[in-house]
């Protein structure tokens, strides 16, 4: 009987660690890890790819605090986390005022999680960074060891928003890898090769570490053609850096926001869910490896 290769199965044993996601528990990272969810284009899945990726995680035992680098404070509000203006927030962060763990909250998702908010402040701060010292590397600054020792996190994701302004320049310095969202539909390469070269630009002037370790194709939707070609041309293009677990097109991933929730609170049994549930092991087992790994920086 070889009943384990079934599909049915398989989702029955998603669901089952779905369920008790403490016993099946996602691996550490060999070192910390600091990744940069990038890409200019807006509406590709970014925020929700942070939020539920990062709460994956979090509900899978690691530590994990998310950075909301978007004015529109969107993964705030996904996580439950306050960001009135007034609330400590990465504004204050980035201009020195106070520090990170100040301003680092707790998200309803998990107590694993942390978020620092963005508040409507941070709408100013990419021309007023234009005329401060240090200002590409002030988000890296903020991200300090002391801080993120303080904090006791596994992983740090960013959640950039949707430009190539100095707020996405300030989280390619501050991180070490960049998560790229493709969405599976018409121009999704479109801007790629900008957002590629940039990252070059910020690995050759300011920051040796950064590479693209990860590719998640968001958005599936399985009945078009279109999704399987971008799909495939995404693969042959960036190989093992794509995951293989792709993000389908779901109500559910949409609906969540509107409850302040995760997908993964909303509806934990979804499709949506549980494909990101499968996309945060890959990364978190890509992680235990790292050391292993050449192709590193
Ligand atoms: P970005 O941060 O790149 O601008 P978002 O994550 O905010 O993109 O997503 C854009 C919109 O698409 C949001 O309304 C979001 O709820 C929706 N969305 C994202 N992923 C999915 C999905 N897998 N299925 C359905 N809707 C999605
Ligand atoms: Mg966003």
């Amino acid at each position: 009987m070889s009943l384990g290769w079934t599909p049915i199965a398989e989702e029955a044993e998603r669901a089952a660690r779905l369920r008790h996601p403490d016993r099946h528990g996602m691996p550490k990272p060999a070192h910390r890890r600091i990744l940069t969810i990038a890409n200019q284009k807006g509406g590709v899945g970014k925020t929700t790819s942070t939020v539920n990726v990062a709460a994956a995680l979090a509900l899978h035992g690691l530590r994990v605090l998310v950075i909301d680098l978007d004015p529109q404070g969107n993964a705030s509000t996904a996580l439950g986390v306050e960001h009135r203006t007034g609330t400590p927030s990465v504004y204050e962060a980035l201009i020195g005022e106070i520090g990170l763990v100040e301003a680092a909250a707790v998200s309803t998702a998990s107590d694993n999680l942390l978020c620092v908010p963005a508040t409507i402040d941070l709408a100013g701060a990419e021309i007023e960074l234009v005329s401060m010292v240090a200002r590409e590397s002030r988000l890296r600054q903020a991200l300090n060891d002391d801080a993120l020792d303080e904090l006791n996190v596994d992983y740090v994701l960013i959640d950039c928003p949707p430009s190539l302004g100095l707020l996405t320049v300030n989280a390619l310095v501050a991180a070490q890898e960049v998560l790229i969202p493709i969405q599976c539909e018409y121009y999704a390469l479109e801007g790629l090769g900008q957002l590629l070269s940039n990252i070059d630009l910020v690995r050759s002037h300011l920051n040796t570490a950064l590479h693209v370790s990860t590719i998640l194709l968001t958005m599936y939707d399985g009945r078009t053609k279109l999704a399987d070609q971008v799909t495939s041309e995404v693969r042959q293009h960036f190989g093992n850096t794509v995951l293989r677990t792709v993000i389908p097109r779901s109500v559910k991933v949409s609906e969540a926001p509107g409850y302040s929730q995760t997908v993964l609170a909303y509806d934990p049994g979804s499709r949506g869910a549980m494909s990101y549930v499968d996309a945060a092991r890959e990364i978190a087992e890509y992680g235990s490896h790292m050391d292993e790994q050449t192709d590193g920086a």
